[in-house]
């Protein structure tokens, strides 16, 4: 039985044995055994197959977090259907789009959302699913016996991820059974996730981190998971002492850190905190281990590749860096087609089983991307130095080029985040009508707080001219999206005039 099923095989494997063993613990203290949610994933499997899904279908799922959804991510796979989770942030113009673009045999939805869903979704069928687990296909699974996996193999899809598109058009990563299994493996040992595990999981299920990373990873385990809707500071301080991992955001950790309930003592049966989709300030990472005595672990991924590096588990967790490559995986900085020198900028490029099949139906922006050799240009600008750690110096659309020099944005805001009285900033380059772009800064102050003027004086000693902002703006908050990402194009927009 699910022998031929290359993604589902692997993740049942470490559970077979072990039908009556907790995979979630839920916030209204139930809990869901092994056993109970691959039942519940092979009757979502046959009621997806009763709707005509057929191997290679898409099914567009936004919904609220809960285990029924991730029964419909495994039933998806399981009826060899291509698992397409969508932001439930989306408006529906904007769902309409994905809609339209990856031609989904079925859609599932919350039943808020029907009429406005329906409207959109062509020749699809739409079906609902609710944040207690309950709608029309939920409905129609009950009624459903079990169900052998469909075959599929290692190169066949499992999923599409669109990828945020803070550039153009959103663009979908197409992920197969190998890309998932392989790399969830890897990190499972790289982390040493054992079944004695109790993950904590408070991230979203539609994205990469959430749905692949944290649950992929528990699943392979055959670990547990705290399973919270989102994030919740209370809920996670409270399970924190019967808990051993936690994956989250930065700001998971900054928000933690603001509360006084983060002691020693509650993280004393904590094994590992990992953080990655966005950086880690170093300060951040310096208070948690001051805090919880805990260094947290970061790593570096992306939707198209899933986990590329990260941190070790026994050696030096250097704050500041995402690690090493992951093993089977290779990674290289290039510069006008070539490698450079350790400890030099360059664009980052990876390659590795984790490394994705292509953007669906963008042949053009695959071959930009992929290489036929299998290196992926990332987007990322980053060094790696000597000693192999890798440092993520930000998305090269967000690299400044003033009067024909390249600043790059983390050197300006890590001398700023420096500064007494600064928490954080954000450096963007506005047009200018002598530079081309200047170099902007958005400062966010803490404590006693500082002026721009003070931040202005205290780079000057510091940083070439041409890298000193030319305008720095104090803001309550950087604008951050649901995965704790500053929205740099939001900031670029918003002050696309200042030198008008
Ligand atoms: P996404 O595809 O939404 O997961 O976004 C991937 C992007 O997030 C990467 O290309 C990086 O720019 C950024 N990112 C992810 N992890 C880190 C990290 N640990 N440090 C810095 N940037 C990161």
């Amino acid at each position: 039985m699910y022998d031929a099923n290359h993604l589902i095989r692997q993740l049942r494997e470490s559970s077979l044995e072990r039908e009556e063993a907790v995979f979630a613990r839920l916030p209204n203290g139930g809990t869901v055994t092994s056993g109970a949610l691959f039942a519940g994933a092979e009757r979502m499997a046959a009621a997806l197959a009763a709707l005509g899904v057929q191997p290679g279908d898409r099914v567009a799922v936004q919904v609220q977090k809960t285990i029924q959804a991730i029964e419909l991510y495994l039933g998806t796979v399981m009826a060899g259907g291509v698992f397409l989770p969508l932001n439930t942030a989306y408006t529906g113009s904007e769902v309409a789009y994905f809609v339209g673009d990856a031609t989904p045999r079925a859609v599932v939805c919350d039943p808020a959302r029907l009429e406005e869903i329906s409207a959109i979704s062509g020749e699809a069928e739409v079906l609902t699913l609710d944040a207690a687990g309950q709608g029309t296909l939920r409905d129609l699974a009950d009624g459903q016996p079990g169900f052998e996996p469909v075959s599929r193999q290692a190169d066949d899809l499992a999923a599409i991820l669109y990828t945020s598109g803070t550039t153009g058009r959103s663009k979908g990563a197409m992920l197969s059974h190998d890309n998932l299994a392989s790399n969830s493996l890897t990190l499972r040992d790289y982390w040493r996730f054992t079944k004695d595990d109790v993950l904590i999981h408070a991230l979203p299920i539609f994205h990469t981190h959430g749905l692949f990373v944290a649950t992929n990873v528990a699943l392979f385990a055959g670990a547990q998971t705290v399973f919270l809707p989102g994030f919740d500071a209370d809920a996670i301080l409270e399970t924190m002492p019967t808990a051993t991992a936690m994956m989250g955001v930065p700001t998971f950790y900054t928000r933690l850190l603001a509360d006084e309930r983060l002691t020693r003592d509650r993280a004393a049966n904590m094994r590992l905190f990992i953080s990655g989709s966005a950086p880690l300030l170093v300060d951040t990472h310096e208070q948690w281990e001051g805090r919880t005595g805990h260094r947290i672990l970061e790593r570096y991924g992306m939707t198209e590749t899933n986990m590329s590096t990260s941190n070790p588990y026994d050696g030096e967790r250097r704050a500041g860096t995402v690690g090493f490559p992951l093993p089977g995986v290779e990674a290289r900085v290039m510069k006008d087609s070539a490698e450079v020198p350790a400890g030099e900028i360059g664009a980052l490029e990876v390659r590795g089983p984790n490394v994705f099949q292509g953007y669906w139906q963008m042949p053009e922006k695959t071959a930009e991307e992929l290489q036929p050799d299998g290196w992926f240009i990332t987007g990322d600008m980053a060094k790696i130095g000597a000693d192999g750690y890798v440092t993520i110096v930000g998305r090269e659309k967000d690299l400044i080029i003033t009067g024909g020099f390249n600043v790059y944005p983390k050197e300006v805001e890590s001398l700023i985040d420096d500064l007494p009285g600064v928490l954080e900033s954000a450096v963007i380059g506005v047009p200018h009508p002598d530079f081309g772009e200047a170099v902007v800064a958005v400062v966010v102050l803490e404590g006693a707080g500082t002026s721009a003027e003070a931040v202005k004086a205290a780079l000057s000693g510091q940083l070439a001219k041409f890298k000193q902002p030319k305008e720095i703006i104090l803001l309550d908050a950087l604008p951050r999206n649901t995965m704790g990402k500053v929205q740099k194009k939001a900031l670029r927009e918003a002050y696309a005039g200042l030198f008008d």
